[in-house]
Formats: structure tokens, C-alpha cells, sequence
């Protein structure tokens, strides 16, 4: 049986191969529902992305992710962008259609989809911790999706305020930023609270977002993107308050399962691939 290719662009790896998590996931989703497909992960350095675009074009792979630091850059390579795309700026999931390089980003539309199995962000307030490539994603997917509004909190007060202006410019949510200098009041009428800094990244699990808990009320849905591990102190704490919470498990596995259907056409089992990457110790 022939296999289609589906590799992964990937900047520098710390892990094995064998080990990387999109790829294990991805793989596992295959073989459950017995597509002959491979998803392999290639290093790729800078220099060399539009060389391995160009070549991934003609060994007629059907597409591939790219990770850090391609995913602004791959832009220049391809034909289309998907709209969150071109708002955003970036691409994690490249389609070919018929010799036709489609950019989209499932980073952002992957966490909506995770955060919608508790609560759907239509109409809602939200606060946005961080204002780095995940929260870009993040946000604009949010507000593509009908949040009514956005409150960008972050350190660096430019970055945090060009998230801010590009919501505000590009889609009909509200947005408005709150530097963060020191911790977060969680102000009372907060619908949803999400971490989308890389604070609470293994190794430094211990640390957790400058947030006043003890403001947090128990209504509020709060959700990390930090995927390893799933249960940050963050969200410990969340919970601690009476909080329902998402975890950045369901994100990472929400990007693929949309990857696998640009790529494939066919809806895979979420399940399969969280437990996949519970398998790998995540
Ligand atoms: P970036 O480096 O682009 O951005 C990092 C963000 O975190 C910035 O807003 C930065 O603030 C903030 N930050 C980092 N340290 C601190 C700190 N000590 N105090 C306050 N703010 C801090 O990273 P990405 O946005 O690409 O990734 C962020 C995280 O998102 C990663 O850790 C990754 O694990 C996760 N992610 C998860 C995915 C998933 O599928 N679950 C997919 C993609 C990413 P400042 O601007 O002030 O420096």
C-alpha cells in the first residue's frame, strides 16, 4: 500500500524523533482509524525552509506542520492564507491542494475548539494573558469566533499593545491592554481567564502567572495552553477556587485533529491522540 508523507517543518528539536509528541499523536490517530498514511519530523535550519517547502512540493507530500522558527517566515513560500492566517501572521499547518500551498493556523482555532467543550466565547469577556506567537493565535481566533471582548495583560508593553491594536483593527471584538507590572485583579465580570504566556513550562513547573487567585470568582472558566504538563499550578489553583479549567493538552490535540482534517478530509478520534500523549508521560 502506498503511503502519503506528511512531515513536519520543524526548527532545532530537543527531542528524539521517536519522541516528538506531534508525531506520536498524529501517528496514533492513523493507525486507530487505518489510514495509510506516515507523518515524519524533519529538522530544518532557517537557510534552508524555502528549499525544503519547494521539495516537500515535489516528493508530493500533502502537507506539514512548522514550528518555531518557520512559522512566520513559510508565509513568504506559499500561495494562500487561511483568514486567522493572514491576521495573525503566521502558519503551523501548510495544505497541498493540488500543487497548491494553503497556510492556515490551527493554533488559535485548536484552543477554541478544546475551550468550547465548556464554554463557547461568544459574547463573552476574556482575559488574555500574554502577547507572544501563542497568544496571537489565541486571541485572534477568539475574537474571529464572537468574543464581545478582549483584555491583553502582558510584560512588555509593546507587544501586549500591538495584540491589542490588531484585534481592535481586524476583527469586531473589543480589545484594551493592562501592562503587567504587577498582579492581576481579576475583575468581577471576567467570563474566562487564559494563560497563554510560556509561564509553568516544564522544567519550571513550579512558577505559575502573576494572578491574584483570591480575585478569581468561581464562575470563571480558566485555561492554560501550557501542555506539559497538563495540570499547571495555575490551573491548580483554578480549581482550587471552584473553577471549571482546560488544559493545553486539549489545545495541542484540538491543532491536530484539525490538521489531520485539512490534510485528510477524515474527523479523527480526539481521545485516541490525548491518550497517545499521556502515554508519553505529557
Ligand atoms: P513567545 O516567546 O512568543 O511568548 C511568550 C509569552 O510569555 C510572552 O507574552 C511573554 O511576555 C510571556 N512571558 C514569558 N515569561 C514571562 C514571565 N516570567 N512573566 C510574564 N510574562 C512572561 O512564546 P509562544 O507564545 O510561542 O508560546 C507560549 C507558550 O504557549 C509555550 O510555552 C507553549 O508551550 C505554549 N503553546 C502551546 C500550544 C499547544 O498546542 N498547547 C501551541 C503553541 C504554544 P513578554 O512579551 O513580556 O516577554
Amino acid at each position: 500500500m502506498a503511503h502519503d508523507f506528511l512531515p513536519s517543518l520543524t526548527g532545532s528539536f530537543a527531542q528524539p524523533a521517536s519522541e516528538n509528541p506531534t508525531m506520536v499523536m498524529v501517528e496514533a490517530a492513523y493507525r486507530h482509524h487505518g489510514l495509510h498514511w506516515r507523518y515524519i519530523n524533519c529538522e530544518v535550519s532557517p537557510e534552508n525552509l524555502e528549499k525544503a517547502v519547494k521539495g516537500a512540493l515535489a516528493m508530493g507530500w500533502k502537507g506539514f506542520n512548522c514550528s518555531i522558527p518557520h512559522k512566520v517566515r513559510v508565509v513568504d513560500y506559499l500561495d494562500q492564507l487561511g483568514e486567522s492566517a493572514r491576521i495573525i501572521g503566521a502558519v503551523n499547518t501548510v495544505i497541498n491542494r493540488d500543487g497548491r500551498l494553503i497556510g492556515e493556523n490551527t493554533d488559535g482555532k485548536g484552543f477554541v475548539q478544546a475551550l468550547k467543550a465548556v464554554i463557547d466565547p461568544k459574547g463573552k469577556k476574556i482575559v488574555l494573558l500574554g502577547a507572544g506567537g501563542a497568544a496571537r493565535a489565541v486571541g485572534v481566533e477568539l475574537a474571529l469566533a464572537g468574543a464581545a471582548e478582549l483584555t491583553i495583560v502582558n510584560r512588555n508593553e509593546q507587544r501586549g499593545k500591538d495584540l491589542t491594536q490588531l484585534i481592535c483593527d481586524k476583527t469586531s471584538a473589543k480589545a484594551d491592554f493592562i501592562k503587567w507590572d504587577k498582579a492581576l485583579q481579576v475583575s468581577e465580570d471576567t467570563d474566562i481567564l487564559i494563560n497563554a504566556t510560556s509561564i509553568g513550562l516544564y522544567p519550571d513547573i513550579e512558577t505559575l502567572p502573576n494572578v491574584d487567585l483570591t480575585t478569581l470568582q468561581p464562575t470563571v472558566v480558566v485555561a492554560d495552553g501550557i501542555p506539559n504538563p497538563p495540570l499547571t499550578r495555575f490551573l491548580k489553583g483554578a480549581k482550587e477556587r471552584g473553577c471549571v479549567t482546560v488544559d493545553g493538552l486539549g489545545m495541542l490535540v484540538q491543532q491536530g485533529v484539525l490538521g489531520i482534517k485539512y490534510w485528510t478530509g477524515v474527523d479523527v478520534d480526539a481521545t485516541v491522540m490525548r491518550q497517545a500523549l499521556l502515554d508519553l508521560g505529557l
